[in-house]
């Protein structure tokens, strides 16, 4: 029995989980780069300000799934619970928008909130995130949503839906939002403890509350496209027509207001029917005032989104991930001497890249078999004092059995064996 296990809601990730992420992690950059995305790696740790200003104090994350402390200092820090925030403060502080544009960047990492853990849904989870910061026109929108189509196709995910919305500017927000309040107010009684919070602080959530109740009264809301103005309308229309152009399936779904509040015009959420209530795979949208709330420069506007890694992985099938790359031979010494000349074949071997494994000297060769078959080595080479003396050594071939000799230091022979 082990003495110390994890907190809740936090999980080990290894052997044969781990090469998923891998496969994951290795795809995205690549497709990103093809996109003209460099990385960026930022604090875990921020002072909490960062979060609070820009999610927004009535929200979820903020309002009880912040992981924050004061430190000895008395600062208040947080843990990260997203990484745009971040990314953003980042931008500012150190006056990228100076860089030559397109600004584009992209994150993978840890992130915490204090949800009730549940399938899909972690106290540490992690994310592959992607910002672009100075593009207004909707052309960036399509292919920041093409850029995600391609990473799917690639990783061979193809049961999910692309959902997209707009969720307005400044100026039109506050003519929709009266129209959630007047049509949520008549129902108050009957919303959830949460959801008559957030008539007060945050009206726009009350379409994201995966609450049954509160999902049935909002049947006969009024439709918020009909609110948008002219210029948020428009981005979207040409959204659309950009998504069709690129033949990019997407369905309209007026509900996804996401759980931040920097989100302006676009949002959208690559969905899943696999995954039970945890359905978002893939969250993100436009953030045009996020920057400048950060005191950077004026109008830069901002589009970016987020991946779950874990429910990524999850939807990924087995054979599509990267497997553990092979051992192709396993050094069976028998006593030291023939330890010690293992251990330097095995060093050479590895210096012109090939993966190989050295057993230890005071094992039987029933023993090395066991080893060398549990890492599905293709070769054994044992030595024992006979073949040091002959200056040989003998292989075995585990597929067939088939067994033959080569010279002990003879590097190029050992190499010969494998394809
Ligand atoms: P949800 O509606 O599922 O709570 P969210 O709106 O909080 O998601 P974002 O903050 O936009 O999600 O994060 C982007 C993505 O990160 C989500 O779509 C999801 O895949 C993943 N994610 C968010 N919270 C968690 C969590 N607690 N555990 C695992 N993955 C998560
Ligand atoms: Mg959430």
């Amino acid at each position: 029995m082990s003495k110390y296990n994890t907190l809740k809601g936090v999980a080990d990730i290894y052997t044969p989980e781990i090469y998923r992420w891998q496969t994951i992690e290795d795809t995205a950059r690549e497709v990103f780069t093809l996109y003209g995305f460099s990385e960026i790696r930022t604090p875990i740790i921020e002072y909490t300000e960062v979060f609070t200003r820009s999610i927004g104090q009535s929200t979820d994350i903020v309002d009880k799934e912040m992981y924050t402390f004061n430190d000895r200092g008395g600062r208040g820090i947080s843990l990260r619970p997203e990484g745009t925030a971040s990314v953003v403060r980042c931008y500012v502080q150190n006056n990228l928008h100076t860089l030559p544009a397109p600004q584009r960047f992209y994150y993978t990492g840890a992130m915490f909130r204090y949800e009730r853990p549940q399938k899909g849904r972690f106290r540490q989870f992690h994310q592959i995130g992607a910002e672009v910061f100075g593009s207004e026109g909707p052309k960036v929108d399509a292919e920041m949503l093409s850029m995600i189509n391609v990473l799917l196709k690639r990783l061979n995910i193809n049961d999910t839906t692309l959902e997209i919305n707009s969720i307005g500017c400044r100026e039109c927000r506050p003519n929709f939002r009266a129209a959630i309040v007047a049509f949520f107010s008549e129902k108050e009684a009957h919303l959830c403890t949460d959801c008559k919070v957030r008539l007060k602080n945050n009206p726009l959530r009350l379409l994201d509350c995966k609450n049954e109740a509160c999902a049935t009264l909002r049947g006969g809301l009024p439709s918020i496209p009909d609110y948008l103005c002219d210029n948020c309308r428009g981005h979207h229309q040409r959204l659309k027509d950009l998504l069709d152009t690129l033949k990019i399936s997407f369905v309209e779904n007026p509900m996804i207001v996401r759980g931040l509040d920097y989100y302006t015009r676009t949002t959208f959420e690559v969905t899943t029917q696999h995954l039970g209530a945890q359905k978002a795979v893939i969250a993100g949208g436009r953030y045009d005032n996020l920057v400048q709330e950060f005191g950077g420069p004026p109008a830069t506007a901002a589009i970016g989104f987020a991946i779950g890694m874990e429910r990524m992985a999850e939807l990924m099938e087995d054979s599509s991930a990267r497997c553990q790359p092979p051992t192709r031979l396993y050094f069976a010494p028998l006593g030291k001497e023939a330890e010690a000349i293992s251990l330097s074949l095995c060093e050479s071997l590895r210096l012109r890249g090939i993966g190989v494994l050295c057993g230890e000297g005071d094992l039987s060769l029933k023993r090395h078999m066991k080893i060398a078959d549990r890492f599905n080595a293709a070769f054994v080479i044992i030595i024992g004092q006979e073949e040091i003396d002959r200056g040989e050594t003998l292989w075995r071939r585990l597929s067939d059995g088939q067994q033959g000799i080569a010279g002990i230091t003879r590097i190029e022979e050992y190499l010969a064996l494998i394809p």
